[in-house]
């Protein structure tokens, strides 16, 4: 927000705003409602149309009304020593309707106390004695009171203990009503307003706590979300400008790259894979280090793309880094590509922390005297003591996997800058992927490979398991494979290694005997994972149980089973990430999620699972599910504090804020023009309060 843009009049305290005082004001302070600028970014949730009430008589359960009416019937009631229920009801012509209070004496006193009208806000519900409202927000009507709360468009604020609607909106009205031009300077530019439909700074700030329509109110809120959003985005759209200057390497990238690429893939390349793999290419060829996220679901095809960056990299004299989240990722990769590229001349190596001192000093040695073009491994990529001949391009996959810092780590390894290229699937929406990432340049892969067949998910309750047995006998007996995917026990990887035993056992000599099952956890030795991808993979084993290690990267086409048990214990996008494991091949594919209907967030995973398969979807309901907070717990950082906007509703404003923040950028890099100047303060206040809170 444009706090900075706010001259001092406005940092003055709260109490001593009309209506306020010392003691409203220390209840405030507990809201971070400290200053009179406080009090006007502090915004109403949500509003109440007070110009037409309802009439009581035209409720009906399940509705959420505000209702004003006269209290004809009050009555509190102590039940067990300290409960107390308090029972009203209010009318008004049209009819009556109850309401019921807990444990709340208070309300009883003050109502016994008021003559004349209060309104009500709350859901219908069918009670023992005809409709009522339990625990309904409520407010006095006070004909000697100033206009503020009625007959308008009505704000409602989050309150804490001992502030009350009316407190606070006082307040607000003191504070917005008192509001000079003088004291609060526009921040965007008039031009860039027009262009973008925006209202003034002043007016927004006035609109959004006491909206004259509900158009203004809409208009006022999303000039202030604009706001904050573009802020955000011209300090990062200045950090990608930044790093775009820095020197980097030039890659001389030709056509023959693709044409030989494309002749070693039986398959060809996708528009959106093209487009990407150019989008690349042309980051590549510049003499400026590429800093490019590419972003594509489960299956879009994320590796060919890698693979065309780092065979353009060995092309021009480089090597190149891959970095995958899990050994058996990395092993995968290693095996595909080696197998992509081992007729072009193209020497891959493996590096990942499990294999033997010896095995790993001949990849480091190959690495170091630059014989291997292409390294591919874990964490191990990175640790002390790897060093590459001439590192030119990082790839690191799966980039929500880690955190920053490794994919930084890598790129210290590298021959100057190097070319960076980050992908990641879809666990999280676009309007987090812009602030988060918001650093990187975006490439989308929104295009599944040709000849995908919906997968069909089922949810079936833990009874219905032995049937789901059966179904998949007889899909194995067509030639299928299926993976089995333990529970969640614990965290402890013994646990589930152990979990893992148990249904392997249950599987492989009592549920299908007649075939071939397989084991597969983060507990075994890399060889015997090795060997369990690997005889999978060649369909010499038929039931593949695991823990969630199969969850990211791992590509069988020919599995198109998956099973999950107790599936409700399960994220949502992890769940996702596992789905994707399947519906990679020919075959008409299957998830069927075994799951209690235990608790409602649970079901509702499930249900959102079984409707879509769409990534982009899933994580907008995993953020609604979770929140942000909670998604991005351990690197929540200072791009996700937001005042005014909200990631899941304002992706859409977020997207025109990016674009405007670019092309101003691309204007005025340094926003050293006198029209940007409010701007540049307002970007340089953003980015200390980023690095001040950013732990990622
Ligand atoms: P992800 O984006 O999840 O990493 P992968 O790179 O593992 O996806 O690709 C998923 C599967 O799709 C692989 O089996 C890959 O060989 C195949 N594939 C990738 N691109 C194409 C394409 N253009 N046409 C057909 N199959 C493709
Ligand atoms: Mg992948």
């Amino acid at each position: 927000m444009p706090v900075s843009s706010i001259p001092s009049r406005l940092d003055t305290s709260v109490q001593y705003l009309k209506g306020v005082g010392p003691k409203a004001a220390q209840v405030l302070a507990k809201l971070g409602v400290e200053t009179v600028k406080d009090l006007l970014y502090y915004l109403p949730f949500r509003y109440e149309d007070r110009r037409d009430f309802r009439p009581i008589g035209s409720v009906r359960p399940g509705e959420w009304v505000t209702l004003k009416g006269r209290v004809v019937s009050l009555d509190s009631r102590n039940r067990q020593g300290n409960f107390t229920i308090i029972r009203a009801a209010i009318a008004d012509g049209s009819g009556a309707i109850g309401l019921i209070w807990f444990n709340q004496r208070w309300i009883k006193t003050q109502l016994d106390k008021h003559e004349g009208e209060i309104i009500v806000y709350g859901q219908v519900k069918e009670g023992n004695y005809g409709y009522e409202i339990a625990s309904p927000e409520w407010e006095t009507v006070d004909p000697a009171d100033d206009v503020t709360g009625f007959a308008r468009l009505t704000p409602i604020y989050r309150l804490t203990e001992g502030l009350s609607q009316k407190l606070i909106r006082k307040a607000a009205l003191s504070a917005v009503t008192s509001l000079q031009p003088k004291d609060i300077e526009e921040t965007l530019p008039e031009e860039m307003r027009k262009a973008n439909r925006l209202q003034p700074l002043i007016w927004s700030i006035k609109q959004v706590h006491f909206p004259d329509t509900e158009e203004s109110r809409v208009a006022a809120r999303r000039r202030l979300v604009f706001e904050e959003f573009f802020v955000m985005q011209l300090g990062l759209a200045m950090r990608r400008a930044q790093t775009g200057e820095e020197p980097g390497i030039a890659f001389e990238v030709s056509s023959a790259v693709i044409e030989d690429l494309r002749s070693a893939l039986h398959f060809e390349f996708t528009a959106a894979q093209t487009r990407v793999i150019e989008e690349i290419y042309s980051d590549m060829r510049r003499p400026h280090p590429m800093n490019r996220l590419l972003q594509g679901d489960v299956g879009s095809g994320k590796t060919a793309v890698a693979a065309a960056a780092m065979l353009a990299a060995v092309r021009s004299g480089y090597q190149a880094a891959l970095m995958a989240p899990t050994e058996i990722l990395a092993e995968q990769h290693f095996v595909s590509l080696h197998q992509l590229f081992e007729g072009m001349g193209v020497r891959v190596d493996l590096l990942v922390g499990k294999q033997t001192a010896k095995q790993k000093k001949q990849a480091i040695d190959r690495t170091t005297d630059g014989s291997a073009d292409i390294a591919i491994g874990t964490h191990a990529l990175i640790q002390e003591g790897v060093a590459f001949n001439k590192l030119g391009l990082v790839v690191v996959d799966e980039q929500h996997r880690f955190g920053v810092l490794q994919r930084g780590a890598l790129r210290q390894k590298g021959h100057g800058n190097p070319d960076v290229l980050v992908m990641t699937a879809t666990p999280i929406p676009r309007s987090l992927t812009l602030t988060l990432y918001g650093d990187l340049d975006l490439s989308v892969l929104d295009e599944m490979p040709p000849g995908r067949i919906q997968i069909k998910t089922h949810w079936k309750l833990p009874a219905e398991r032995n049937s789901v047995y059966e179904g998949v006998r007889k899909l194995l007996h067509e030639g299928a494979q299926a993976y089995m995917v333990c529970p969640l026990v614990s965290e402890s990887e013994k646990m589930l290694a152990q979990a893992a035993n148990e249904l392997y056992l249950r599987m492989s000599q009592m549920v299908f005997p007649e075939f071939r099952v397989g084991l597969l956890h983060g507990q075994l030795k890399t060889k015997e994972k090795e060997q369990s991808m690997e005889a999978f993979r060649r369909h010499e084993i038929d039931v593949l149980v695991s823990t969630t290690v199969i969850e990211v990267g791992v590509d069988v086409p020919n599995a198109s089973i998956m099973v999950i048990e107790d599936a409700n214990r399960f994220g949502l996008s992890q769940l996702h990430q596992l789905r994707g494991r399947v519906g990679r091949g020919e075959r008409q594919s299957f998830c069927v999620l075994i799951g209690a209907a235990n608790n409602s967030d649970a079901e509702a995973r499930l249900r959102v699972m079984v409707e879509t398969s769409d990534g982009f979807r899933i994580s907008e309901e995993d953020l609604r599910i979770r929140g942000p907070g909670e998604l991005y717990g351990t690197r929540q950082s200072g791009e996700l504090e937001l005042r005014v906007a909200d990631l899941l509703q304002d992706g859409k404003v977020l997207q025109e804020a990016r674009q405007a923040a670019t092309t101003l950028v691309s204007d005025d890099p340094r926003l050293s023009r006198p029209e940007h100047a409010r701007l540049a303060v307002a970007v340089r206040d953003w980015d200390s309060r980023v690095a001040s809170t950013d732990v990622s």
